[in-house]
């Protein structure tokens, strides 16, 4: 015998709070350098961040940050880690990444100022130097306009830092310096879905950059389908 038919009741459904269209996995590339910073900064930004040191942990993630550090140091360690080809095979099938600072350096496709057996990742195209404001104004922080984030100018903390000496076709420069000895120097570029600062928005709480990148990993999401 049949039974009583029982209504369906519809509650709404609250997605898993790890779901990536909502909440994209970002990485924090966690071999040295100012890892928990961007965590924190990534978190606020509405992603979930996870840090990375093996190649299991970089294929979990829809978007990948390089931290501010020491280049050369990451350079080895990404060796070490087995990590170098992996990330340049994710970067070159479109994987979305930020770098800040030494990940600046390390995502640009020439490093001058550094180390020969310095790798790079050419994940954006451009001539970085490294170390290029000079001993004299080794760190120091400035307000910038900044592309493509809303809310006035943004308070850039430098920590021997390098500048972009050359921007390849197709990329956007996002924010220069705007006054003093290096005026006009690029610190701030995007191409496709490769942003990179010589400054460290994680460690100063305004969190539109970080915002801004993780808008990036959910529209790439979006375009795979
Ligand atoms: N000078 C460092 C380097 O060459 C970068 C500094 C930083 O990330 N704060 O890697």
């Amino acid at each position: 015998m049949i039974g009583p038919v029982i209504n369906t009741v519809c509650v709404p459904v609250t997605p898993p709070a790890d779901q990536p269209a909502t909440r994209p996995v970002v990485g924090v590339l966690a071999l040295q350098g100012d890892v928990r910073e961007h965590v924190a900064a990534i978190e606020a930004a509405g992603a979930r961040a996870i840090t990375v040191r093996r190649s299991a942990e970089l294929e979990a993630v829809d978007g990948l940050v390089i931290p501010g550090g020491e280049s050369t140091t990451m350079s080895r360690l990404l060796v070490v880690f087995d990590l170098l080809e992996p990330l340049r095979e994710r970067l070159r099938a479109g994987m979305p990444a930020y770098g800040s600072c030494a990940g600046m350096i390390l995502l640009a496709s020439e490093i001058l100022d550094t180390r020969p057996d310095a790798h790079c990742l050419s994940g954006i195209d451009i001539t970085v130097r490294r170390n290029a404001f000079g001993r004299q104004v080794d760190s120091f922080e400035e307000d910038l306009d900044f592309a493509d984030v809303p809310g006035g100018p943004m308070r850039a903390v430098f920590i021997r830092a390098p500048w972009v000496e050359r921007v390849g076709e197709g990329v956007e420069v996002l924010a220069t310096v705007p006054e003093g000895p290096a005026a006009g120097r690029v610190v701030a570029v995007r191409q496709g879905n490769v942003v990179a600062t010589s400054f460290h928005p994680e460690v100063t709480g305004d969190r539109r950059v970080h915002e801004l990148f993780v808008d990036m990993v959910r529209e790439a999401i979006a375009a795979r389908g």
